[in-house]
């Protein structure tokens, strides 16, 4: 399957939500897609086979980052670390604060989850600022780790996280840029 036909099946199976969660936003719905059967599985595929043999684990950033992530390690037959809100992850964990709008968030994984030196594959649904994005990678290398690849579902090109990104260095892969 090629890369457009990817990105003609995301775009066939997402739903824009104008309005929500609040007024301005233009949410883009990936629900339809995960409740297709065929188009779930050429996205989950096309993930898995762009980074096949060259990681040793998925992340996925909360909280639709969990069900493409997930998806995509058991196909690699590797394991799967949550990146997670502050306050829903037991034990001892590292953290990284980022700038929203208005105010802040912080997002954090287990300080022991990631093996130093891990090869990870990052994976979310959608690429708006690169806020998130940027917090993920920060957290990754925090512990030790290298984020080797990092996917997107949708990426909204108005909003230049690209760019955000490749400022510091960083790649992302979109199935759909928008
Ligand atoms: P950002 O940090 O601005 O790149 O926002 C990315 C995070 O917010 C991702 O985890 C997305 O799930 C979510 N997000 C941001 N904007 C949208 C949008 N328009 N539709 C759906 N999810 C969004």
């Amino acid at each position: 399957m090629t890369s457009q036909d990817i990105a003609q099946i995301v775009s066939e199976h997402l739903l824009d939500v104008p309005d929500f969660p609040e007024e301005g936003v233009l949410f883009k719905d990936v629900t339809p897609l995960i409740a297709h059967a065929e188009a779930f599985n050429a996205v989950i595929g096309d993930m898995a086979d762009r980074h096949r043999g060259e990681v040793d684990v998925v992340a996925g950033i909360e909280a639709r980052g969990f069900i493409f992530g997930a998806a995509v390690a058991h196909e690699l037959g590797l394991g799967f670390v949550p990146v997670r809100k502050a306050g829903k992850l037991p034990g001892q964990t590292a953290k990284v604060s980022y700038q929203l709008e208005y105010g802040s968030a912080t997002i954090e994984i287990k300080a022991d989850g990631i093996p130093v030196g891990s090869r990870v594959l990052l994976i979310d649904d959608v690429l708006a600022t690169g806020g998130t994005a940027a917090a993920a990678f920060d957290l990754i290398e925090q512990v030790g780790a290298q984020v080797a690849g990092f996917d997107v579902v949708i990426e909204l090109l108005s909003l230049s996280g690209r760019d955000r990104l490749r400022t510091a260095g960083r790649e992302v892969h979109a199935q759909l840029s928008v």
